[in-house]
């Protein structure tokens, strides 16, 4: 008779520490550790190229950390598990619950599956502090506003568990037909990945340093300096947190032992309330399948939305003519990531001013941001299109030279991404158009050719927004449908 083991598969989870998953199987006994690339169900939510890279680097991390017992494989999860349970005497299987509209569903077919062959699967909250049906309102129903949601909601629940400690003494096993790393094919074949090397380091010992450094650093200057992309002041934990590298109960018990920091605590609670937009984004998606894909409001299904793949290019490449939003998609294709405020700024831009589909938006972020993330995107765009959960109202539009001004005063981001304007003194920096020529000439800048004209009118594309979505509240019910 074959020795018993059990299956642990790894999936946004990609620690050793507060594993509840990885402890359970570890508990029973030997375990089999796996992690199975399956490129088709995702479908169109399959892994941007930034997010393999990530993938890539990550697992090799986690291989280490398993002492070299990390079991990959390509394909269907379904093939890939039946064909252990064949060569392998398997009764238990473990993973750690994912929230992704595909994932539930394969999920649920695969425990049924399993079950039926007489595999008992047992699965973990791993990956967010309150399961989404958890939270509900009075009346049974899930919340659509944050601010009740995370009050009423979360925090008067039962607090987030304590974070658990790694296995001890585990029995990993390797699998002999385990593929090498290289084959899950997660890099780039042009290799234009490796700029990125620069900006991160990736894994759950880099995680926990890049924690404990903001919360010695940084948190105590959150609550004013979170908006200011040049200060460094955010925590930039959230590809670790995307890809589990670190669960967000590590960083929110984390956050109770600083709380004793007097000036820090507004901070903190700021801080906390961001994990809560983190948790709120899940929940949406969890409760509204939909949202990836679907206006959440759905008078917006009428909206006019232009088609310029012109426009949409030149908001990717950074070079619309308006430093604060160049500066934030050349961050973006640089390092992988972009700062919050400026996330907002670019959104707005691109849906209010070019007046073009947020889908378009969350897909380019979805290929490019290391942390992409089907809920937190899909919820965020929507909620600057203004057609989201508790959603910025449409007639808020982020108007990207005073944004600059206001969090980037002096132009120290601006002049880091678009350095070819970076002679143009404060002034003129956050809009080079307003500069005059002699000035323009002094700094070297030469506009359509050394930095775009800017691309659209904002006061213009302003008020095309407005009367569009006025357009939209003048429709009678069940117009909107017949417009589309
Ligand atoms: C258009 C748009 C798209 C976005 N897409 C993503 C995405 O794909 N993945 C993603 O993780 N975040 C996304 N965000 C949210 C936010 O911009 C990032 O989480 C944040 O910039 C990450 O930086 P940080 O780790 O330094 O955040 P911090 O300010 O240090 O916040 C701590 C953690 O809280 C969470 N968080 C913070 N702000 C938000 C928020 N507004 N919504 C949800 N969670 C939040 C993140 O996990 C973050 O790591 C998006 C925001 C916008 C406006």
């Amino acid at each position: 008779m074959k020795q018993e083991i059990s299956l642990f598969l790894f999936r946004r989870d990609l620690r050793v520490l507060d594993n509840p998953g990885l402890l359970a199987a570890c508990q029973r006994g030997p375990v089999l550790p796996l992690c199975i690339l399956d490129e088709k169900t995702p479908g169109p939510y399959k892994m941007g190229e930034t997010s393999r890279w990530w993938l890539h680097h990550s697992l090799e991390k986690l291989a280490h950390d398993l002492d070299g017992a990390l079991n990959l494989y390509v394909g269907d999860p379904l093939s890939i598990l039946t064909e252990l349970l064949s060569r392998y005497n398997v009764r238990h299987i473990f993973w750690n619950r994912c929230y992704e509209p595909w994932r539930i569903e394969q999920d649920t077919t695969l425990k049924t599956i399993l079950k039926e062959k007489g595999i008992t699967v047992e699965s973990f909250q791993a990956s967010l502090l309150w399961e989404p049906w958890q939270i509900k309102t009075k009346e049974d129903t899930p919340y659509r506003v944050f601010t009740p949601y995370y009050k009423k909601g979360c925090l008067q629940a039962p607090p987030p568990r304590s974070p658990l400690p790694a296995p001890k003494a585990p029995h990993y096993i390797k699998d002999e037909k385990s593929i090498p790393l290289t084959s899950l094919q997660l890099r780039a074949k042009n290799g234009w990945d490796h700029k990125l090397e620069a900006h991160w380091l990736i894994g759950e010992k880099a995680a926990h340093e890049k924690m404990h450094l903001f919360l010695n650093n940084d948190v105590a200057h959150y609550k004013e300096g979170r908006d200011f992309p040049a200060l460094g002041h955010t925590s930039r934990l959230s590809p670790h947190l995307s890809f589990g590298e670190i669960s967000p109960h590590q960083i929110w018990h984390a956050l109770a032992g600083v709380s004793g920091l007097e000036e820090a605590s507004p901070s903190i609670a700021s801080f906390a309330s961001e994990l809560g937009w983190r948790e709120f984004s899940y929940y949406l998606l969890f409760h509204f399948p939909d949202l990836p894909h679907t206006n959440f409001q759905s008078k917006f299904d009428a909206f006019p939305w232009r088609a310029d793949t012109e426009a949409l290019q030149q908001w990717q490449q950074g070079q619309t003519g308006y430093p604060m939003v160049d500066a934030g998609m050349r961050e973006l294709w640089q390092t992988g990531t972009m700062h919050n405020r400026v996330r907002m700024v670019v959104a707005s831009f691109l849906v209010k001013n070019l007046r073009l589909d947020w889908r378009l938006g969350a897909a380019w972020f979805w290929d490019c941001l290391a942390d992409a993330d089907l809920a937190s995107n899909s919820a965020s765009w929507q909620w600057v299109a203004g057609c989201g959960a508790d959603a910025a109202p449409y007639f808020r539009i982020f108007n990207p030279v005073t944004q600059g001004q206001k969090f980037d005063p002096d132009g120290a981001y601006i002049r880091r991404f678009v350095p070819e304007i970076a002679a143009l003194p404060d002034p003129y920096l956050f809009a080079p158009w307003t500069a005059p020529i002699p000035v323009q000439r002094a700094a070297g800048v030469i506009l359509g050719q050394t930095y775009p004209h800017p691309m659209v009118d904002l006061a213009k594309s302003r008020d095309e927004a407005l009367k569009a979505f006025q357009l939209l509240k003048e429709l009678p019910m069940g117009l909107e449908n017949e417009l589309r």
